[in-house]
């Protein structure tokens, strides 16, 4: 995939002790490649690539100490750029309901992804209703009150009425029943043709959305964002919804949609299951795909916030092994003054991953537990998890109030952490001695 060939060539820039011009001509060469063979639009990746030329022939990378780390940062940050720069939130109306309407080819995931999305409000704290707008095929009414049955939200349909009359009616529904967004799911075609933008046009002209937002298949890349170029041209989108991520290993859509519609990607999913539907931020899209989690930016939120030389000596540890459950649990407290915890716990490699499905909603006692754990050990067992056995875990478990699940729970978090930090501290210079993370 991308990700493989892009650490492939960064590795070997690493690899150098010194690099110049013709290094990093060679290697935007095949940074290009790459591109084009994972799908990007072949305009966008003539750009990008001139972009990341330039700024690396100029003073940022040759005249820098780590060359190859901050030739990676360059194409991480133009990435993240290229993407959109930010996340980019629902517009919520002034006065409710929002409205949101989700259009797109048949298959694309449109319903599944009206329950999803419908799931993550909901958990926001909202009411809203889901809508059954696909009149053609009545499964698909059916599909939709089932996945409505599931996460717990009403479903409105009027059977095989006329869509028009259905979104306007909804509203109405949604008015008497107090819910705060209305999301409307719309049929497809398996192509795009008049009929369907035509009845899409009508619908958006009665009901007028907050947002309209294209729902597309990530897997088949390119046409992915042609179809996202019509629709724009066609009806005005407010966003786009990025499906079958999971499955899709060459990532040309989500690097093209944005520079080529000037749509954002507001969301991305990530499986079938109603929980994987995930807020769209370009940063760790573009740390995904350089495969380094969202270190990057952790790291410059450290730089920021941490002291240089307790960070070199982080560092040290990490490459030695020596990195025990104090350090780690120093560096949640260090991370936790940094800022919003969700954001910030996000970045660490395998917390990240333990956080997905709850991400956005998590509090501050899930790190107070993981305090009270890791003092309710002796210092022993803090620098050496491997003498925690399980009569010694009954006994953490007891002394911080929790259960041993728990403490089994924060023992592999750490180990995943810690094997995960290895890695990347290794990438990130085998050369050792010169110094800093990227
Ligand atoms: P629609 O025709 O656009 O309404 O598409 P559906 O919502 O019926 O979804 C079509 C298929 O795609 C279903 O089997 C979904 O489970 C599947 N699907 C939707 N989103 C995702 C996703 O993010 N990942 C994966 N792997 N499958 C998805
Ligand atoms: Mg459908």
């Amino acid at each position: 995939g991308l990700s493989d060939r892009l650490q492939d060539i960064f590795k070997k820039l690493r690899g150098k002790g010194k690099i110049g011009e013709e290094d990093i001509k060679t290697a935007m060469r095949e940074v290009r490649l790459a591109l084009l063979e994972a799908d990007v639009n072949f305009k966008v990746v003539k750009d990008f690539v001139e972009r990341v030329r330039q700024r690396a022939i100029g003073q940022e990378v040759l005249q820098s100490l780590t060359p190859g780390q901050q030739i990676i940062k360059v194409v991480h940050d133009e990435m993240t750029a290229l993407m959109g720069g930010s996340e980019s939130k629902l517009t919520l109306a002034a006065k409710p309901p929002s409205i949101y309407m989700l259009v797109g080819l048949q298959g694309a995931g449109k319903t599944t992804t009206v329950a999803k999305l419908g799931r993550n409000l909901l958990r926001q704290g909202r009411r809203p209703v889901l809508v059954a707008g696909d009149i053609y095929r009545p499964a698909a009414i059916k599909q939709l009150q089932v996945l409505g049955e599931q996460v717990g939200i009403p479903v409105f349909s009027m059977g095989q009425s006329n869509p028009v009359d259905i979104a306007r009616a909804s509203l109405e529904y949604a008015r008497s029943q107090n819910r705060d967004i209305v999301i409307l799911d719309t049929a497809g075609r398996l192509h795009i043709n008049e009929e369907l933008m035509d009845e899409l046009k009508q619908i958006k002209s009665a009901i007028n959305p907050h947002e309209i937002l294209l729902v597309v298949d990530a897997m088949t890349g390119q046409d992915a964002v042609n179809v996202a170029e019509s629709f724009n041209r066609d009806l005005g989108l407010t966003g786009v919804i990025l499906t079958k991520l999971d499955g899709d290993t060459r990532g040309g859509a989500a690097l093209s949609v944005k520079a080529v519609t000037g749509c954002p990607i507001k969301y991305v999913g990530m499986g079938e299951k109603l929980d994987a539907l995930e807020t769209f931020f370009p940063d760790r899209m573009a740390s995904r795909i350089l495969g380094m989690g969202d270190i990057l930016s952790l790291v410059e939120k450290a730089q920021a916030n941490i002291d240089q030389e307790k960070a070199r000596e982080m560092e040290r540890k990490i490459r030695k092994q020596e990195f025990t459950l104090e350090d780690f649990l120093e560096q949640m407290q260090q991370v936790r003054s940094m800022g919003p915890l969700d954001e910030l716990l996000g970045m660490i490699p395998g917390i990240g991953k333990q956080m997905k499905g709850f991400k956005g909603e998590f509090d501050e006692r899930e790190i107070l537990r993981i305090e009270a754990i890791i003092k309710s050990m002796t210092l022993q067992e803090r620098r050496d998890t491997s003498i925690i056995n399980g009569s010694r875990k009954k006994r953490i478990a007891r002394g911080s109030g929790t259960k041993v699940q728990e403490v089994n729970r924060l023992l592999k978090q750490f180990e995943e952490s810690r094997k995960l930090m290895k890695q990347f501290a290794d990438l990130g210079g085998k050369k050792g001695k010169r110094g800093g993370m990227p």
